[in-house]
Formats: structure tokens, sequence, C-alpha cells
């Protein structure tokens, strides 16, 4: 069975390209009936905090795709320091006691730092008399630098890798303070969990040469990996809060009123697409479609102004999300609803129990010109609660000649339409606007208006139905 991980350091928010990194490895595990696991990668200690473990979480549970399993690295750290006690017995790795010995120092002459030859070369009689001595000591993988050859692998999208072992560095497994590092912690979870395709951005294939390396030597399957192009800006930097703003952060597209489901799309889109080029997808399409062979190799480019406001996320991922507001079933988008409507303090538990149909209706009637769940605060105000502004664009057409009068009369006309329906409703507007001798737009524009304070939203008759009669007519008055 497949599985795959993702392992976020929670040294930091959750990123979209990490999010996106989340989600093909969930479509990969969803579309061969594999497993999802999520690995918290919490080795650097000095940097981990709590409050951003809680923001990857919040960010990953927001996305609803749910994962299998959950690790954590720190609780596993003995059996990291037990494989690099094993490969130091085994004359695999070696003890280097240069003061700062975790950071490879740049050499001066230009070509890259390989290893230290003296400690590479320290007989182990001398290695364990320092090391019984107390002076602290940084493991290193001895990477086999005499053989000609190198670490070769096929890539699940970049396909045939290569690196020659002279190009490799003796990388460290543990630090001077006794803490694993990265690779050694990664790999030996890798292999522990049984993960069998590790699927990560491009930013980490030079680490892959090592793994390769460190797996093989631990005696572990070695798993498939692919490597995912990188997320840019317009700008053709790498994506980057500091540089791009909060519109790089997954939580804020959660709260600029998102759907989970046209975020995931979105994402899907930034370095993939089907084969028949289609751009709006379910999650249950993109399962069935998603190939990571198909993945581009060039990177892919984030849409957004430089200073990455609210207003100026992709007007790809807008549309996208516009398209499943729309689309889904409107049962699925009523607790979404809900949720906005609760925000802005104008939920009524009615919505809930009595006028549930009611508010079914309304959700379904309003979504058709909304992008995003905060659309439903922004625009549709009037249909949930009896006080709103007019927009300018409203007041203009009850401004118009004799239009203030008009509307009062059709609101006489009103109260006594028994059946209050759509039909019936545009027969008396008509009448009156015969009988006034007035164009019937002149009346449809102004109800709107009194109706709603906008001048644009569901079919004009609907908009009385949804609005209920007793209120309609009480805003025709008073308009
Ligand atoms: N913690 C690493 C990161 O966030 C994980 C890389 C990997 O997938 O191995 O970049």
């Amino acid at each position: 069975m497949n599985r795959v991980r993702f392992a976020p350091s929670p040294t930091g928010f959750l990123h979209i390209g990490g999010a996106r990194t989340y989600v093909f490895n969930w479509f990969f595990a969803r579309s061969t009936g594999g497993q999802m696991v999520l690995r918290i990668d919490d080795t650097d200690t000095g940097r981990n905090t709590e409050e951003s473990l809680r923001s990857i979480l919040d960010g990953l549970k927001w996305l609803d795709l749910p994962w299998d399993e959950q690790h954590s690295q720190s609780d596993r750290r003995s059996v990291h320091v037990q494989a690099a006690q094993s490969l130091l017995a085994g004359g695999v790795a070696y003890r280097d006691f240069t003061a700062e010995s975790d950071t490879r120092e740049d050499r001066t002459d230009g070509a890259p730092w390989l290893c230290n030859p003296g400690m590479r070369e320290m007989s182990s009689a001398e290695s364990d008399r320092r090391a019984e001595a107390g002076e602290p000591f940084a493991v290193r993988f001895r990477v086999p630098r005499e053989r000609p050859d190198g670490v070769a692998f096929k890539d699940l999208v970049l396909r045939k890798q290569f690196r020659k072992y002279a190009d490799i560095e003796d990388f460290a497994l543990l630090r001077s303070n006794g803490l694993p590092t990265y690779h050694l912690a990664s790999t030996v979870d890798d292999g522990d969990l049984k993960i069998t395709h590790v699927i990560r951005g491009q930013d980490h294939l030079a680490n892959t040469f090592k793994h390769i390396m460190l797996l093989e030597a631990l005696e572990y399957d070695v798993p498939t990996f692919g490597h995912l192009p990188l997320l840019l800006g317009p700008d053709g930097s790498k994506l980057s809060k500091r540089r791009h703003g909060a519109v790089v952060s997954v939580t804020s597209y959660r709260d600029m009123g998102f759907l989970p489901s046209g975020f995931v799309n979105y994402l899907c889109l930034l370095g993939w697409s089907p084969k028949d080029n289609r751009e709006v997808l379910t999650l249950k399409e993109i399962g069935d479609l998603f190939q990571v062979e198909n993945v581009l190799r060039t990177n892919a480019t984030v849409q957004f102004g430089e200073d990455g406001g609210a207003d100026q996320v992709d007007p790809k991922a807008l549309w996208l999300n516009g398209q499943h507001l729309r689309n889904m079933p409107v049962e699925d988008l009523l607790p979404f609803a809900e949720r906005a409507l609760r925000d802005a303090g104008w939920w009524d538990d009615a919505f809930g129990t009595g006028r549930r149909d009611w508010f079914a209706a309304a959700v379904n009637d309003l979504r058709s010109r909304l992008n995003l769940l905060t659309d439903f605060q922004l625009r549709c105000r009037a249909y949930f609660v009896d006080d709103f502004d007019f927009d300018p664009k409203a007041k203009e057409n009850l401004n118009k000649d004799g239009v203030r009068d008009l509307l009062k009369r059709l609101a006489d006309r009103l109260q006594g339409v028994s059946d209050f329906t759509e039909e019936n409703i545009e027969a008396e507007l008509r009448a009156l606007a015969a009988q006034e001798q007035v164009k019937a737009g002149l009346l449809i524009n102004g109800s709107r208006a009194a109706l709603t304070g906008q001048p644009v939203g569901p079919s004009a008759f609907r908009v009385f139905t949804l609005v209920g009669q007793q209120r309609a007519v009480e805003r025709l008055r008073r308009a």
C-alpha cells in the first residue's frame, strides 16, 4: 500500500506552497488507495513554536482533506540517536570534534566544503578517546568520496537525477549538542513509517541524494521521490511572507471567505492540470484525474499585487471559488453561509429550524453573484436583517422622478395580494406601470433598491418573495 507523508516544521505559518505539497500528497494517496501521514518535523527545537504548530494544524484542518496518521519527530529522538550510533559503530559515520562542527565551513578558494579531512581520517582509537574525555562532537555521514560514481534515482516529476559522491559533503547526522539533524530524523522516520513515496518541493532535491545514501546505509527500502515545482510571486521571486504578505498564508484565504474546495482546486492548478485542461474541478474529479507524473517541471506563478492585500488575491483563485460556490450542492453550502452570518451577528436560530427552507432558497438565489463567503456579509445584508444602507447607485434609482410615490402605491397593491408569488407580484407591478404610464423598469429598479439597498441581485420578482410580503411592503413604504 502507498504511504505518503507531509512533514511541516512548526517554525512558521502554513504557506500556500506547503498546502499544495499536502494536497498533492493527499490526492496521490487517495487516488491509489493509499494512506496520508502527517509528521510534524520538530527537530529544530530552538525554532519550534506552539503558535506555529496551531496555525499549521488549523490551516490543514480547514482544507478538509483528513490525514490517516499523525506523528511528531521529537517523540522518536532516541530512535534517531540510535541510528546514528549504529552508523558510527559500522564506520559509515564519524565524529567531528571541530568547534562549531555542525555548520559547514566555506573554503576560502571558493570550492564547496566537503569535510574536515583531519576528522574524517581520525583513527577510531583517537576518536573514542576524545569522546570519552567528554569533548563535544557532531556525527557526520562518510560519503564514499573515493568512488567515481554517485547517487542516481528516477524522480516522479523531474525524471533522471544524478549527483557524484565527489559533490556531496559529509552532512551531519547529530549536532554537537547531541540532537538529530533534519536529514537523520527525516530519513529514519520515512524508513520506520514505511513511507513509499516522498513528494516534496524542489528545494529539497539536494537533500534527496543524501537521504538515499542514508536509507541504504540503514537498510531501509528506498521510497520513490517526486519533487514539485516551486511557487513564484508575480515578480518571479520565490513566495515569501516577508516579500509578498499575508496572501501567502493559508489561513488568510480562509479568513477572506474561500471555500476549502475552491482553494484546493486553485492549489492543484499551480503546477498541474488534467489532460483536457479543465479548470473547475470538484475534489472527486481531481481525485479521479490526478497523476503526480503529470505535474509540470516548470515553476508556477501565483498572481497578486506586490503588497499582497486581500483584494489582490489571484483573480483566478477568486473566479474558481465563485464557481465552487455556485456549483456545489446548496446543502453543503449552508453550514458555510451560516458561519458567515454568525460572524456578522445576523444569524437567527429560525434559519436553522422553522425558516430553514427559506434560508436554503435565499442562499441558493444569492450565491449566483458571489465569489467569496464574506460576500454574504458584504452584499446580502438586507435579506437577513432589517437595517441596511443604500448603495449610491441604488439611491439614484430611488431618487428618479416620482419613484418613491410609485413605490408607495405598489406597496398598497401588494399588501392585498393573497398569494405572494412572483407571477402575482409581476402582474401587480406591470398593471401599476401601465396605469401610471411609466416603464416597468423604473418600478423594478426602484423596488430592488428599496427592498435591498442594492442595484443588483437575484431576479427582480424573486427579491420580493425572498424578502417576504410584509417586509417588502414596509420597505417600499419606508423608501
Ligand atoms: N520539514 C521539512 C520542510 O518543511 C520537510 C521536508 C520534507 O518533506 O522532507 O521543508
